[in-house]
């Protein structure tokens, strides 16, 4: 089995077991010399075979395999025309980032290092109807300068030059959206001061978000 095929069973596996992946959602590609591999429609990401993924080309049309390909398949394949750089996309409806997701709140703080050094904020996408080109309709917009994004009213996409990075960018904002959230319930985050903030987006390259 190839590296790209062994990732994908890795990472979907790995994914389901830590309940970021339930029942059939979420999807996970990666991108090959002649076109991407993609994890099947409706088949649980915790009990995929390599004989269950699907090749198609840049386009999305199957090239190899015998099951459908993801339903967001188009998702993907957006993402791959926006960006050369992008190696692999994983899309997914982890709880505390997808409840940013749905409550229309794009993951902002002052008050979290590590957040602003690594991500600066994750955008949040306008809706699109899941499964339909709608929901790619405004996707250039926001990752074409972030890896990670929010999807309005449905979820969390990352994508990275292959699918490990791709899936600890997406785990990594997975646990600051839990932080935040718990932390606007004990009261709100303790914002840091201003010039503090300002160190850490220099951190991380990136020029202080107004507010
Ligand atoms: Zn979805």
């Amino acid at each position: 089995m190839n590296q790209q095929y062994r990732d994908i069973l890795e990472l979907s596996k790995l994914m389901y077991e830590k309940g970021m992946v339930n029942a059939f959602e979420g999807n996970l590609s990666v991108k090959t010399g002649s076109g991407i591999v993609i994890t099947p429609s409706q088949i649980c990401k915790g009990f995929l075979k390599q004989e269950m993924l699907v090749e198609t080309d840049m386009k999305g049309r199957i090239i190899k395999g015998n099951l459908k390909p993801s339903s967001e398949i188009l998702l993907h394949v957006e993402a791959y025309a926006i960006r050369d750089d992008i190696g692999a996309v994983i899309h997914a409806h982890t709880p505390y980032a997808t409840a940013f997701a749905v409550a229309n709140k794009e993951i902002q703080t002052r008050a979290y290092p590590e957040m602003i050094v690594l991500y600066g904020g994750i955008p949040l996408v306008p809706y699109g109807t899941p499964s339909t080109p709608g929901i790619c309709a405004h996707l250039k917009d926001y990752l074409s300068g972030h890896d990670v994004v929010l999807l309005a009213n449905h979820g969390i996409v990352a994508v990275g030059k292959d699918l490990y990075d791709a899936y600890f960018k997406l785990e990594s904002v997975e646990s600051i959206a839990k932080v935040l959230l718990l932390a606007r319930l004990l009261g709100g985050e303790h914002d840091l001061q201003p010039d503090e903030v300002i160190k850490l987006y220099e951190m991380g390259n990136r020029k202080a978000k107004p507010d």
